[in-house]
């Protein structure tokens, strides 16, 4: 079989999560014959389990619950695979699994975090292969850190792509040719041989980096929805699904929060012109969205994003007052602390900025030395308990009318700041957590009925 025609197939969480969600994915691989790479993620739930036995200082008797759930999870699928060299190999990483969460619980480091959070996908991806197998289809593991190099920053890891791509080429490919390839998400490996990962969600980045790498025709994206909403649909059960989308939009959208995709995933995809497809593993059938450069219709309001645990700092000077480098200065303070700054606007004295803060991250840098350094240069806030919504669309730069259409259905909600212009896809704002599910509900009535 030629790669002339290569789909990577990217499995999430709850599409492994138990055997017959397994079993669907089996049939989708199956069924299309140029599915011939497959990227899984962990089994639902475990990389949660994982974070939390990464954690320092966690009671022995939680740490052994934890294990033993884990184990629960992955013995639930074996029992129905019958498999015994499978079930050894699976023994084999868990008891590596209870030892290194041992030997955290003695010296925590961040590099034995990311092994330790390795560990899902490790056997989710062992696992999957036996399944393919189990329905007729001639399938391998592969260990995706072969390929996948990166820096070592544990946690968010960045990948050589120059070298993912020759690695692709000289390991992948010819494997390819003969079998379909069973690999795992979110992990890499450094320079050192240590396993990394790429940041929670990151599956998704990791199945785009290697269709980029094998030059595939199409990437698919099975998940636990029928494609792309109009907004998240756990927000509102208006939400429908999007036939179609340009890179541009859903790249926004992924930025932006929308949960559906790790925000760097269409990044590889764009620089290669991959169309992507997004669909349910569960109902196939339904078909999905289709992501793409060429779209038929660029609406003006495609989707609404929200992204919670958002904090906003305003740092504020008279010497900004027409003086130049002040900015210069805050900007090198954040960038010494590896600080990322999402949305910004300025008043003649004052600037605002926005930072994501997964997981209290960023409240604990804030709450830190970055105020007291940001403080000797100016006055300075911190706001946190904020989300941020972002409506995606088309031209929205230039169509009329479209803060009145936004800010109007917003009424007697306080609006904390706004930023608008610097992209033609979108206008975000922030608003107070409680009130957001009820914002994008209101927008989304009257932006999509
Ligand atoms: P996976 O484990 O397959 O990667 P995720 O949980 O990461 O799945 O992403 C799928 C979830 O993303 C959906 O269940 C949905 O709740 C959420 N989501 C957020 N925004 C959107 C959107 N605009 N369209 C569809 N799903 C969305
Ligand atoms: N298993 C990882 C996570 O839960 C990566 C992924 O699912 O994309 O974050
Ligand atoms: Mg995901």
């Amino acid at each position: 079989m030629s790669l002339n025609n290569l789909t990577v197939a990217k499995f999430g969480g709850t599409s492994v999560a138990d055997f017959q969600a397994m079993l669907r994915c089996a049939d989708i691989v199956k069924n299309d014959a140029t599915n011939r790479l497959v990227v899984v993620s962990a089994s639902s739930g475990v990389t949660n389990l994982l974070v939390r036995l990464s954690q320092q200082n966690i009671p022995a008797s939680e740490q052994q619950s934890i294990l033993a759930n884990i184990s629960d999870i992955q013995q639930n699928i074996l029992v129905q695979l019958n498999d015994q060299q499978l079930s050894d190999e699976i023994s084999v990483l868990l008891d590596e699994l209870a030892e290194h969460a041992k030997a955290q619980g003695i010296n925590h480091s961040k590099s034995i975090a990311d092994t330790i959070l390795s560990y899902g996908e490790q056997m989710s991806s062992r696992i999957f292969a036996k399944v393919l197998q189990s329905v007729g289809v001639d399938s391998a593991y592969f260990d995706v850190r072969q390929v996948m190099k990166t820096n070592s920053l544990y946690g968010q890891a960045l990948v050589d792509i120059e070298q993912l791509q020759k690695n692709a080429k000289e390991y992948l490919a010819p494997k390819l040719q003969h079998q379909v390839l069973v690999t795992q998400g979110f992990i890499g490996q450094n320079e050192q041989g240590e396993t990394t990962t790429l940041g929670r969600g990151g599956s998704d980045y990791s199945a785009a980096l290697l269709a980029e790498a094998l030059t595939a025709n199409n990437l698919a994206i099975w998940t636990d929805v029928v494609g792309i909403f109009t907004t998240d649909p756990r927000i509102t059960d208006q939400a429908r699904s999007i036939k179609e989308i340009s890179f541009g939009e859903a790249a926004e959208m992924a930025t932006f929060g929308a949960k559906i995709l790790h925000p760097a995933t269409l990044i590889p995809a764009m620089r290669q012109n991959i169309p992507v497809f997004v669909g349910s593993s569960k109902e196939p059938e339904k078909g999905g969205t289709r992501i793409q450069q060429q779209v038929e219709s660029r609406p003006t309001y495609r989707s609404i994003a929200l992204r919670r645990e958002q904090t906003l700092v305003t740092v504020k000077s008279p010497a900004m007052l027409h003086a130049s480098g002040f900015l210069a200065n805050v900007f090198a303070v954040l960038a010494k602390h590896e600080l990322s700054v999402d949305l910004i606007t300025t008043s003649e004295i004052s600037v605002a900025m926005t930072f994501d803060n997964p997981e209290g991250s960023t409240q604990a840098l804030l709450n830190s030395t970055v105020v007291q350094e940001l403080e000797q240069l100016c006055e300075v806030s911190v706001e946190h308990g904020l989300s941020l919504i972002a409506v995606v669309g088309n031209q929205i730069h230039r169509t009329n009318g479209v803060g009145t259409s936004i800010f109007d259905t917003l009424k007697g909600i306080n609006v904390r700041m706004i930023c608008q212009g610097a992209s033609e896809h979108n206008l975000c704002f922030l608003v107070d957590e409680q009130q957001a599910n009820e914002a994008v509900e209101k927008l989304h009535s009257s932006l999509f009925a």
